[in-house]
This record gives structure tokens, sequence and C-alpha cells, in this order.
């Protein structure tokens, strides 16, 4: 078994000071380790070579997860403008913001496959959650995950069978698409009883690079839930829970384990090398050194 940790890596805490944690992505360009603060409504920036935490953008409309599109801008999802947009140097442009018709609910995270469409989560924290966004209804009357192709502008539902869709990743070859379910943590802090409370992360086959099937149950993730997850270039799936990074082989079967002081949302693989794992847990930014890189590594990404 590959060991995932370099030999003696220990957990260290590098950023501090803001109430909610989210999105991370390595920027590559500026050397820096981009996230949300949701509900101050900000987005910072981790610089490895400062050590230095700078608030990139305020005002930002509530965003929320993030990736890198092809090009390397960014592409992230917006609570409060219920849409998926990218973000070239400080300036935003709108992507996507509805689906027949219909707004969005609060696009939660993102990913990019490699020919360039955009799948996304969408469940309704930012409309129901009065500190992530603004108040609104859920227009299409659930939570789906998404499809958008930039090429024709389509948007297609993907994935309508998970109760709270929220983080969201790849195998390193895009026939596996997982899918976290938060289902357990409402948007509105009130579980309906005919409801499914799950807290597991699903995993669909890839048809034809754009059809999900035979959804099945992935893992199950103790203690709190699966928020956002990342895939290893192995195919390793590092989960977030409550207490620690959790690491789970394509098997199911458990790996590995970093426990965490604070509860933790998402993490990504960042750094020069790619090997870093950074996790925004709650107030803080951690990290901790690995040996493996990002699934989008092996599509030479
Ligand atoms: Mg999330």
């Amino acid at each position: 078994m590959t060991q995932l940790l370099e030999p003696g890596a220990q957990l260290e805490k590098v950023a501090t000071g803001a109430i909610w944690a989210e999105g991370p992505v390595w920027v590559a360009a500026s050397a820096t380790l981009r996230f949300s603060d949701i509900p101050n409504n900000r987005i910072l920036q981790f610089s490895e070579a400062t050590g230095e935490l700078t608030t990139y953008q305020a005002g930002v409309d509530f965003t929320n997860g993030r990736t890198l599109d092809l090009d390397g801008s960014v592409i992230q999802c917006s609570h409060g403008g219920r849409s998926v947009e990218r973000d070239r140097d400080g300036e935003v442009e709108t992507l996507v913001d509805r689906w027949n018709g219909v707004r969005f609910n609060s696009p939660n995270d993102v990913i990019v496959k490699s020919d360039g469409t955009i799948w996304f989560t969408d469940p309704s924290y930012g409309i129901k959650k009065p500190t992530e966004g603004h108040p609104g209804d859920l227009e299409y009357r659930d939570h789906y995950v998404f499809r958008f192709d930039p090429r024709d502008g389509s948007v297609v539902p993907v994935v309508i069978d998970v109760e709270t869709p929220n983080g969201l990743a790849f195998s390193p070859d895009e026939s596996l698409l997982y899918v976290a379910d938060s289902g357990i943590s409402p948007p509105d802090g009130v579980r309906p009883p005919d409801r499914p409370g799950g807290h597991s992360i699903h995993v669909y086959d890839v048809f034809d690079g754009r059809l999900c099937k035979n959804g099945r149950e992935f893992v199950e993730v103790d203690p709190g839930l699966p928020d956002g997850f990342r895939v290893d270039e192995h195919g390793n799936v590092w989960t977030s829970s409550a207490d620690s990074v959790q690491v789970f082989d394509p098997s199911g079967q458990r790996i590995e384990r970093v426990m965490v002081p604070e509860t933790i949302a998402n993490l990504c693989f960042g750094g020069p090398d790619g090997r870093t794992v950074y996790v925004t847990a709650t107030t803080s930014l951690y990290r901790i050194r690995t040996t493996v890189r990002d699934a989008a590594h092996v599509l030479g990404r």
C-alpha cells in the first residue's frame, strides 16, 4: 500500500480568523491557497512564500466552493448570485445561473471535467441559512447535481437522487463521479421526517462522459458528514468529516486518518509540487504534507 503521508508529516495550522472557511483551491500562478470565508462574505488567500493571510476580495456575494478551469482561471460557486462564476484576476463573470428557466438554489461545490464541462452541486444552504446568502425559494423544488457545457450553453441535471448534494469529484480516469450527501445537516435546520438524512459519499458510473448511472453508496462518513472532498491520483478519496480528514481507497476501505481540531468543511491538494493537502476547518486553514497529488494530474492538469 502506498504511504500516503510524508514520513514524519504533522498537521500544521497556518492561518486563522475565518468564521466558516470553505472552498479551497491552490492557485499556482500566485502560489496561494484561495478560500471562502462564507459568513464574512469574503475570499481569503494564504501565501506559502510569506505565510501571510490576506483578503483577496470582500463583498463577494457569498462564494463557496471553487476549482481551476482548464485555462487556470478560477471557477467558483456563488450562494448570493445563485450561480457559477469565473474569476480571472479579480474580474468576475457569471457563467450559468439557471436551468429550464428557473434559478438554481445556491451552488455549493464545483469541478471541471477534462472536456471543459463544469459539474456542480446545488443544495439550498445559501438560501436557507441567513448567514450564508440571501433568503429564497427552491425554484425547482429539489437539490440536484448539474452539468454545464460552456460549448453550447446546455445545463442538464446529472444526479437527482442525493438528498443534499455537497462535495463532488471524479475518479482519475473520470469513469466515476463521487457525490457527498450532507442531508443529515439540512439547509433549513429541520429535516422533514419523510426525507432521508444521509451522511454518505455516493458513487456513479459515468457513461459517454456525461451520463451518471448505477448510483450506490460508497462510504458512510462519521462523525459528522462529508462536505467537500478530493480524489488523489491513485483514486483514493480524501474527505472532510467532523473531526478528521479520512482517506478511503477505491474499494471503500479507510486507509488513513488525520485528526483536525476543528470541524472540516473542505480540503484540496496544493503547494508547488501538489502534494500538500490544505484543509479549511471552521475558523482556520491547516495543512499536511503527503506523497500524492490530485487526480487531475493523471489527465495532465
Ligand atoms: Mg460544501
